[in-house]
């Protein structure tokens, strides 16, 4: 057994995880600054954003509404009213001494998300989603020995998801991330791209003998930039904790930072320094009332989710496999959508994305939307195989050349005599050759070899230079042979 497997069937693992997403909003949580990734350091700056006496906030309507977008989308209880509260601390990114977050008046309460874990869907509930603010960026100079700040970030809308503490692995967890994710995007929330830090996890990780009702202590991971970073942080957590509990000691409340350079976390504090941030409601905005628009304004937009994106494909007709690949991002349901209005059956549509579209993304690294083979000129190739204009091994190499070839298919047929023989005569006349050329193949088929077949199969392909009709030269060969 593993170290791993192990630890499992010693242990239970209990994991809850928090998430930040970033939201896309034009302006900040508080203030009219814009929200700009990428740009000079300090120029989105403003008196309420960088905390200066006497500024004052004010909540910003998108940033609500695309909360409540996402907690309808969860299935959580959306407060009609409820309030913001200062989470008091001190840190260089934060100027004002406080940040304005919500405590015991989340917008949402409740809801669950469900996504699949190696072919099993599982649920996880959520305790609550909140809105509040970033704080700016530090950024540390070692060279230096300095550490320099932007107020850029500092202020800008983000959510936080909650969930209770019920992952039992790090896959899990995983999973959920991805589906988080994938969701906000199809919503329109956020792009959320880990590596840019609009999206982060922060995980709580306990252990317990399995049966026992009590959670154990937990310790708190922060700093996984990245899907492959949450697991191996995660196990590298259990496996300290598993080692604490089976020497016979006890694991002390912590926070851990992840370290991805060398693939270890480090202890940032212990329980004795742990924050009380004194939350009180937040003297300097109003209370929210979403009854008056803003709830109803929401329920009545209309969008997909990624769960029913995918029953949506398998009803039209795919493997789970296969929708819940189709379904991964919005971009490639939508050429999806757009290969299917051209009349292409799902399963013809399936196969040619999955199969060859997907691999050109990979092997070009361009987005979908760039890669030159559009919707329309996929449909119109895989309607060529169909008719028989072309072979699909003739295709395949096409799918490739129109990425880069921006003339027309049919042009690009005609000019390079592309279309596959399918004419009896000439294709009769290729099979005898390639029979008289190979003697003793033919004799040793003829005297029970049959899976001498393939060898000529391919003999009168390539002796058609690929461009002949599969099931024709098939059809004249087992005449020819016996
Ligand atoms: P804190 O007060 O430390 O912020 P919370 O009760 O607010 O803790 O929970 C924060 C997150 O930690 C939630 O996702 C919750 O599910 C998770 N959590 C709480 N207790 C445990 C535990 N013993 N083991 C693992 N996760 C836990
Ligand atoms: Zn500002
Ligand atoms: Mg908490």
């Amino acid at each position: 057994m593993g170290k791993r497997e192990s630890i499992q069937s010693n242990w239970e693992i209990v994991i809850g995880l928090e998430v930040h997403v970033q939201l896309k909003t034009k302006t900040k949580m508080f203030c009219g600054c814009e929200l700009v990734y990428g740009d000079d350091s300090n120029t989105r700056t403003c008196p309420t954003c960088l905390g200066l006496p006497g500024a004052l906030p004010v909540a910003n309507a998108d940033a609500i509404a695309l909360a409540i977008r996402l907690g309808s989308a969860f299935g959580g209880t959306i407060r009609e009213t409820c309030h913001f509260s200062r989470k008091n601390y001190f840190y260089p990114d934060l100027t004002k001494g406080y940040q304005i977050s919500q405590f015991d008046e989340p917008i949402i309460d409740g809801g669950s998300v469900s996504f699949w874990v190696e072919g099993k869907e599982t649920t996880i509930n959520l305790t609550r989603i909140h809105l509040e603010e970033d704080a700016g960026k530090s950024i540390h100079s070692e060279e230096a020995n300095e550490t320099l700040l932007d107020f850029n970030r500092c202020g800008a809308p983000l959510i936080e998801i909650v969930t209770e503490p019920e992952f039992r692995h790090p896959s899990e967890a995983r999973a959920y991330l991805q589906r988080i994710q994938q969701t906000v995007r199809f919503l329109d929330i956020s792009d959320a791209s880990m590596e840019k830090g609009e999206m982060r996890c922060d995980a709580n990780i306990s252990l317990r003998k399995h049966g026992e009702p009590e959670l154990g202590t937990k310790s708190e991971m922060k700093n996984m930039n990245s899907f492959r970073f949450v697991e191996k942080a995660l196990w590298y957590e259990i496996e300290r904790q598993a080692d604490v509990l089976d020497s016979g000691g006890t694991v002390e409340q912590c926070t851990l930072l992840w370290d991805e350079k060398n693939n270890k976390a480090e202890i940032m504090r212990s329980k004795e320094d742990a924050h009380d941030y004194r939350y009180f409601p937040e003297p300097d905005l109003v209370k929210l009332d979403l009854s008056n628009g803003l709830l109803k304004r929401v329920s009545e937009e209309d969008w997909e989710l990624p769960a029913d994106a995918e029953k949506r494909l398998i009803s039209d007709g795919n493997s789970r496999e296969d929708a819940g690949i189709l379904s991964g991002e919005k971009a490639l349901l939508n050429y999806y959508d757009a290969v299917r209005s051209e009349g292409i059956e799902s399963s013809q549509a399936a196969k040619w994305i999955i199969g060859e579209v997907l691999r050109l993304v990979k092997e070009k690294q361009k987005p979908i939307e760039h890669l030159g083979l559009d919707s329309a000129r996929l449909a119109q190739l895989i309607n060529c195989v169909e008719n028989g204009t072309i072979n699909a091994g003739t295709a395949k190499t096409l799918a490739a050349r129109l990425c880069d070839d921006e003339r027309n298919l049919d042009d690009i047929i005609k000019d390079e005599g592309l279309s596959q023989v399918s004419d009896e005569a000439e294709l009769s006349q290729v099979v005898e050759s390639v029979m008289d050329e190979n003697p003793d193949e033919l004799n040793r088929y003829q005297n029970g070899e049959k899976q001498l077949f393939g060898f000529f199969m391919g003999a009168a392909m390539k002796a058609m230079r690929g461009k002949s009709n599969p099931k024709m030269i098939q059809k004249i060969l087992t005449e020819k042979l016996g």
